[in-house]
Protein backbone atom coordinates (compact mmCIF):
# COMPACT_ATOMS: atom_id res chain seq x y z
CA UNK A 1 0.00 0.00 0.00
CA UNK A 2 1.36 3.63 -0.62
CA UNK A 3 0.80 6.90 1.10
CA UNK A 4 -1.33 8.26 -1.84
CA UNK A 5 -3.86 5.74 -0.91
CA UNK A 6 -4.28 6.90 2.53
CA UNK A 7 -7.63 8.64 3.22
CA UNK A 8 -7.22 11.46 6.19
CA UNK A 9 -9.74 12.91 8.67
CA UNK A 10 -10.17 15.74 10.34
CA UNK A 11 -10.93 14.31 13.85
CA UNK A 12 -12.59 16.10 16.60
CA UNK A 13 -12.54 15.88 20.31
CA UNK A 14 -14.06 12.45 21.60
CA UNK A 15 -14.60 13.94 24.82
CA UNK A 16 -16.54 16.65 24.03
CA UNK A 17 -17.14 16.38 20.44
CA UNK A 18 -15.87 19.50 19.48
CA UNK A 19 -12.77 20.50 17.12
CA UNK A 20 -11.62 23.37 18.91
CA UNK A 21 -7.98 22.80 19.90
CA UNK A 22 -4.75 24.20 19.89
CA UNK A 23 -1.60 22.74 17.91
CA UNK A 24 0.83 21.73 20.15
CA UNK A 25 3.43 20.43 17.47
CA UNK A 26 3.78 18.35 14.46
CA UNK A 27 5.09 15.28 13.77
CA UNK A 28 6.04 12.33 11.28
CA UNK A 29 6.00 8.64 11.98
CA UNK A 30 9.74 8.38 12.88
CA UNK A 31 8.95 4.52 14.16
CA UNK A 32 9.60 3.47 10.11
CA UNK A 33 10.31 6.53 8.56
CA UNK A 34 7.06 6.86 6.28
CA UNK A 35 5.22 9.15 4.04
CA UNK A 36 2.91 12.00 6.10
CA UNK A 37 2.50 14.67 8.40
CA UNK A 38 0.65 14.91 11.62
CA UNK A 39 -0.28 17.80 13.96
CA UNK A 40 -0.70 17.15 17.76
CA UNK A 41 -3.44 18.52 19.38
CA UNK A 42 -5.12 19.71 22.32
CA UNK A 43 -8.44 19.89 22.90
CA UNK A 44 -9.43 23.41 24.91
CA UNK A 45 -12.41 22.06 26.57
CA UNK A 46 -10.80 18.98 28.46
CA UNK A 47 -7.07 18.54 27.32
CA UNK A 48 -7.14 15.22 25.45
CA UNK A 49 -4.51 15.39 22.86
CA UNK A 50 -4.95 13.95 19.86
CA UNK A 51 -3.43 12.97 16.22
CA UNK A 52 -4.88 15.27 13.66
CA UNK A 53 -5.72 14.30 10.54
CA UNK A 54 -6.21 11.22 11.09
CA UNK A 55 -6.22 8.32 8.86
CA UNK A 56 -9.40 6.00 8.17
CA UNK A 57 -9.16 2.99 10.21
CA UNK A 58 -8.80 0.96 6.98
CA UNK A 59 -6.10 2.83 5.07
CA UNK A 60 -4.23 3.30 8.81
CA UNK A 61 -2.47 -0.01 7.57
CA UNK A 62 -0.02 1.70 5.55
CA UNK A 63 1.40 2.67 9.28
CA UNK A 64 1.25 -0.66 9.96
CA UNK A 65 3.64 -2.90 7.62
CA UNK A 66 4.76 -6.27 7.86
CA UNK A 67 7.96 -5.93 9.60
CA UNK A 68 5.74 -3.94 12.85
CA UNK A 69 7.86 -4.73 15.57
CA UNK A 70 5.13 -5.87 17.99
CA UNK A 71 4.32 -9.09 15.82
CA UNK A 72 8.27 -8.90 15.06
CA UNK A 73 9.40 -8.87 18.65
CA UNK A 74 7.04 -11.53 19.95
CA UNK A 75 7.27 -14.28 17.29
CA UNK A 76 11.25 -13.86 17.43
CA UNK A 77 11.25 -15.56 21.50
CA UNK A 78 13.17 -18.59 21.39
CA UNK A 79 11.83 -21.40 24.26
CA UNK A 80 14.54 -21.53 27.06
CA UNK A 81 15.66 -23.80 29.26
CA UNK A 82 14.10 -24.20 32.85
CA UNK A 83 17.51 -22.87 34.47
CA UNK A 84 17.50 -19.95 32.70
CA UNK A 85 13.39 -19.57 33.63
CA UNK A 86 14.39 -19.64 36.66
CA UNK A 87 17.11 -17.02 36.64
CA UNK A 88 14.63 -15.07 34.85
CA UNK A 89 12.13 -14.86 36.86
CA UNK A 90 14.50 -14.16 40.06
CA UNK A 91 15.52 -10.86 37.85
CA UNK A 92 12.15 -9.82 36.82
CA UNK A 93 11.19 -10.39 40.60
CA UNK A 94 14.02 -7.79 41.24
CA UNK A 95 13.67 -5.59 38.44
CA UNK A 96 10.14 -5.56 37.63
CA UNK A 97 9.34 -2.27 35.34
CA UNK A 98 5.43 -2.79 36.19
CA UNK A 99 5.03 -2.88 32.44
CA UNK A 100 2.26 -5.70 33.01
CA UNK A 101 1.31 -5.30 36.60
CA UNK A 102 -2.24 -6.99 37.35
CA UNK A 103 -4.34 -7.21 40.32
CA UNK A 104 -3.51 -10.47 42.18
CA UNK A 105 -6.70 -12.45 41.11
CA UNK A 106 -7.52 -15.90 40.56
CA UNK A 107 -7.65 -17.30 37.08
CA UNK A 108 -10.70 -16.93 35.09
CA UNK A 109 -11.65 -15.75 32.00
CA UNK A 110 -9.91 -12.97 30.02
CA UNK A 111 -9.04 -11.51 27.07
CA UNK A 112 -6.33 -9.61 25.23
CA UNK A 113 -6.81 -6.76 23.48
CA UNK A 114 -3.72 -6.03 20.64
CA UNK A 115 -2.81 -9.48 22.04
CA UNK A 116 -0.31 -9.60 18.58
CA UNK A 117 1.23 -13.27 18.46
CA UNK A 118 -0.17 -14.28 21.51
CA UNK A 119 2.86 -14.99 24.15
CA UNK A 120 1.41 -12.99 26.61
CA UNK A 121 -2.15 -15.19 26.31
CA UNK A 122 0.19 -18.58 26.02
CA UNK A 123 1.66 -17.94 29.42
CA UNK A 124 -1.69 -16.73 31.21
CA UNK A 125 -2.84 -19.83 29.74
CA UNK A 126 -0.44 -21.80 31.41
CA UNK A 127 -1.04 -20.16 34.48
CA UNK A 128 -4.93 -21.85 34.59
CA UNK A 129 -6.58 -18.83 32.81
CA UNK A 130 -9.31 -19.48 30.14
CA UNK A 131 -7.94 -17.20 27.46
CA UNK A 132 -9.70 -15.08 24.39
CA UNK A 133 -7.56 -12.50 22.50
CA UNK A 134 -8.42 -9.85 19.84
CA UNK A 135 -5.67 -8.98 17.25
CA UNK A 136 -5.96 -6.93 13.56
CA UNK A 137 -2.82 -8.42 12.41
CA UNK A 138 -3.75 -11.47 10.02
CA UNK A 139 -0.07 -12.38 10.46
CA UNK A 140 0.26 -12.50 14.11
CA UNK A 141 -3.52 -14.18 14.38
CA UNK A 142 -2.09 -16.98 12.84
CA UNK A 143 1.06 -17.37 14.65
CA UNK A 144 -0.92 -17.34 17.51
CA UNK A 145 -3.81 -19.79 16.66
CA UNK A 146 -1.25 -22.23 14.60
CA UNK A 147 1.64 -22.24 17.33
CA UNK A 148 -0.39 -21.53 20.71
CA UNK A 149 -3.83 -23.05 19.48
CA UNK A 150 -5.58 -19.79 20.83
CA UNK A 151 -8.78 -18.67 20.00
CA UNK A 152 -8.40 -15.06 18.59
CA UNK A 153 -10.86 -12.78 16.65
CA UNK A 154 -8.99 -11.07 13.36
CA UNK A 155 -9.86 -7.70 13.21
CA UNK A 156 -10.54 -4.42 15.16
CA UNK A 157 -12.64 -4.41 18.33
CA UNK A 158 -15.55 -2.62 17.08
CA UNK A 159 -16.17 -5.51 15.21
CA UNK A 160 -15.19 -8.28 17.70
CA UNK A 161 -18.56 -10.42 19.15
CA UNK A 162 -18.35 -11.42 23.00
CA UNK A 163 -16.01 -14.17 23.64
CA UNK A 164 -17.69 -17.44 24.73
CA UNK A 165 -17.99 -17.42 28.12
CA UNK A 166 -20.24 -16.20 30.49
CA UNK A 167 -18.31 -12.77 31.65
CA UNK A 168 -14.60 -11.57 31.60
CA UNK A 169 -12.81 -11.76 34.62
CA UNK A 170 -9.70 -9.79 33.46
CA UNK A 171 -9.31 -7.90 30.26
CA UNK A 172 -5.59 -6.78 29.37
CA UNK A 173 -4.85 -4.11 26.81
CA UNK A 174 -0.98 -3.76 26.63
CA UNK A 175 -0.07 -0.28 24.49
CA UNK A 176 -3.39 -0.66 22.57
CA UNK A 177 -5.26 1.92 24.16
CA UNK A 178 -3.86 4.75 22.10
CA UNK A 179 -3.99 2.88 18.79
CA UNK A 180 -7.71 2.67 19.29
CA UNK A 181 -9.87 5.67 17.22
CA UNK A 182 -12.53 5.66 19.36
CA UNK A 183 -11.73 4.09 22.71
CA UNK A 184 -14.81 5.22 24.43
CA UNK A 185 -16.88 2.76 22.37
CA UNK A 186 -14.46 0.26 22.41
CA UNK A 187 -14.07 0.44 26.44
CA UNK A 188 -18.13 0.69 26.52
CA UNK A 189 -18.14 -2.58 24.83
CA UNK A 190 -15.93 -4.07 27.13
CA UNK A 191 -17.95 -3.38 29.52
CA UNK A 192 -20.73 -4.91 28.86
CA UNK A 193 -18.82 -7.91 28.55
CA UNK A 194 -17.92 -7.54 32.54
CA UNK A 195 -19.26 -7.58 35.65
CA UNK A 196 -18.54 -5.29 38.99
CA UNK A 197 -15.37 -7.54 39.63
CA UNK A 198 -14.32 -7.52 36.14
CA UNK A 199 -10.39 -5.71 35.95
CA UNK A 200 -9.74 -3.62 33.20
CA UNK A 201 -5.93 -3.66 33.17
CA UNK A 202 -3.88 -0.66 30.24
CA UNK A 203 -0.74 -0.34 29.76
CA UNK A 204 -0.43 3.57 27.61
CA UNK A 205 2.42 6.31 27.03
CA UNK A 206 2.15 9.02 29.21
CA UNK A 207 2.14 12.45 27.65
CA UNK A 208 1.72 14.45 31.19
CA UNK A 209 5.62 13.54 31.41
CA UNK A 210 8.70 15.36 31.56
CA UNK A 211 10.35 13.38 28.44
CA UNK A 212 6.87 14.42 26.35
CA UNK A 213 7.60 17.84 26.55
CA UNK A 214 11.36 17.47 26.42
CA UNK A 215 11.46 15.47 23.41
CA UNK A 216 8.36 16.43 21.79
CA UNK A 217 8.27 15.06 17.73
CA UNK A 218 11.46 12.67 18.77
CA UNK A 219 9.56 11.42 21.25
CA UNK A 220 9.47 7.32 20.94
CA UNK A 221 6.03 6.97 22.18
CA UNK A 222 4.58 9.59 20.43
CA UNK A 223 4.46 6.81 16.78
CA UNK A 224 1.69 9.15 14.94
CA UNK A 225 -0.58 8.56 13.36
CA UNK A 226 -0.74 4.87 15.11
CA UNK A 227 -0.93 6.67 18.02
CA UNK A 228 -4.54 8.19 17.76
CA UNK A 229 -4.67 9.48 21.51
CA UNK A 230 -2.04 11.04 23.62
CA UNK A 231 -3.60 10.45 27.17
CA UNK A 232 -2.03 12.22 30.40
CA UNK A 233 -3.52 10.26 33.60
CA UNK A 234 -6.12 12.60 33.90
CA UNK A 235 -7.57 12.21 30.02
CA UNK A 236 -7.57 8.13 30.37
CA UNK A 237 -9.37 9.04 33.98
CA UNK A 238 -11.95 10.69 31.83
CA UNK A 239 -11.98 8.76 29.18
CA UNK A 240 -12.87 5.54 31.30
CA UNK A 241 -15.31 7.27 33.76
CA UNK A 242 -17.57 8.20 30.51
CA UNK A 243 -17.40 4.66 29.27
CA UNK A 244 -18.60 3.17 32.86
CA UNK A 245 -15.08 2.58 34.12
CA UNK A 246 -14.18 3.82 37.55
CA UNK A 247 -9.61 3.64 38.01
CA UNK A 248 -8.42 1.94 40.98
CA UNK A 249 -4.97 2.64 40.29
CA UNK A 250 -2.27 4.45 38.42
CA UNK A 251 1.10 2.57 38.14
CA UNK A 252 4.17 4.88 37.21
CA UNK A 253 6.49 2.22 35.12
CA UNK A 254 10.26 1.80 36.15
CA UNK A 255 11.53 2.56 32.97
CA UNK A 256 13.44 5.16 30.88
CA UNK A 257 13.09 3.26 27.24
CA UNK A 258 11.51 6.01 26.05
CA UNK A 259 13.89 8.39 26.77
CA UNK A 260 16.99 6.34 25.74
CA UNK A 261 15.08 5.67 22.17
CA UNK A 262 14.23 9.23 21.99
CA UNK A 263 17.92 10.66 21.86
CA UNK A 264 18.13 7.54 19.29
CA UNK A 265 15.60 9.75 16.98
CA UNK A 266 17.56 12.86 17.82
CA UNK A 267 21.12 11.05 16.88
CA UNK A 268 19.02 9.87 13.43
CA UNK A 269 17.35 12.97 12.84
CA UNK A 270 21.41 14.78 12.82
CA UNK A 271 22.36 12.08 10.23
CA UNK A 272 23.72 9.70 13.60
CA UNK A 273 21.66 6.58 11.61
CA UNK A 274 23.93 3.90 12.86
CA UNK A 275 24.30 4.85 16.51
CA UNK A 276 20.39 6.07 16.59
CA UNK A 277 19.13 2.79 15.49
CA UNK A 278 21.54 0.93 17.88
CA UNK A 279 19.95 2.96 20.62
CA UNK A 280 16.22 2.36 19.49
CA UNK A 281 17.20 -1.07 19.41
CA UNK A 282 19.10 -1.50 22.74
CA UNK A 283 15.54 -0.42 24.08
CA UNK A 284 13.68 -3.69 22.99
CA UNK A 285 16.26 -5.86 25.19
CA UNK A 286 14.60 -5.39 28.62
CA UNK A 287 16.79 -7.78 29.76
CA UNK A 288 20.41 -6.10 29.83
CA UNK A 289 18.39 -2.52 28.92
CA UNK A 290 16.02 -2.03 32.26
CA UNK A 291 18.48 -3.82 35.18
CA UNK A 292 21.23 -1.09 34.31
CA UNK A 293 19.05 1.96 34.41
CA UNK A 294 16.73 0.45 37.50
CA UNK A 295 17.85 3.07 39.72
CA UNK A 296 17.07 6.30 37.40
CA UNK A 297 13.29 4.45 36.62
CA UNK A 298 12.55 3.99 40.15
CA UNK A 299 13.48 7.73 41.04
CA UNK A 300 11.45 8.94 38.16
CA UNK A 301 8.69 6.41 38.88
CA UNK A 302 8.58 7.65 42.79
CA UNK A 303 8.03 11.01 41.34
CA UNK A 304 5.21 10.25 38.87
CA UNK A 305 7.02 11.27 35.72
CA UNK A 306 7.69 7.84 33.99
CA UNK A 307 6.52 7.70 30.09
CA UNK A 308 4.93 4.39 30.32
CA UNK A 309 1.41 3.73 32.82
CA UNK A 310 -0.33 0.82 33.74
CA UNK A 311 -4.00 1.94 34.76
CA UNK A 312 -6.55 -0.91 36.71
CA UNK A 313 -10.25 0.09 36.41
CA UNK A 314 -13.04 -1.57 37.62
CA UNK A 315 -16.95 -1.06 36.52
CA UNK A 316 -18.84 2.04 38.07
ZN1 LIG B 1 -12.27 17.65 24.72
Amino acid sequence: MNFDKVILKKTKCIICNKRKHVKLFDAKYLFFDLEGKYNIVKCVNCGLIRTDPLPTISTMKYYYPKNYSPYIDTQAKKTSSQFKKNIKNILHFFFDTKGQAIPNLQSGNMLDIGCASGHYLHEMKKKGWNVFGIETSKDAVTYARKKFNLRVFNGPIEKAKKPKCTYLDLIVGWMTAEHLHNPILAFKKLRAWSTKSTYLVLSIPNADSFEFNLFKNNWFALQVPTHVHHFTPKTIKKVLDISGWKVEKIIHQRTIANIIASIGNILKSYGFIKIGTSLINYTSNPLKFNYLFYPISLIQAFFRQSGRITIWARKK
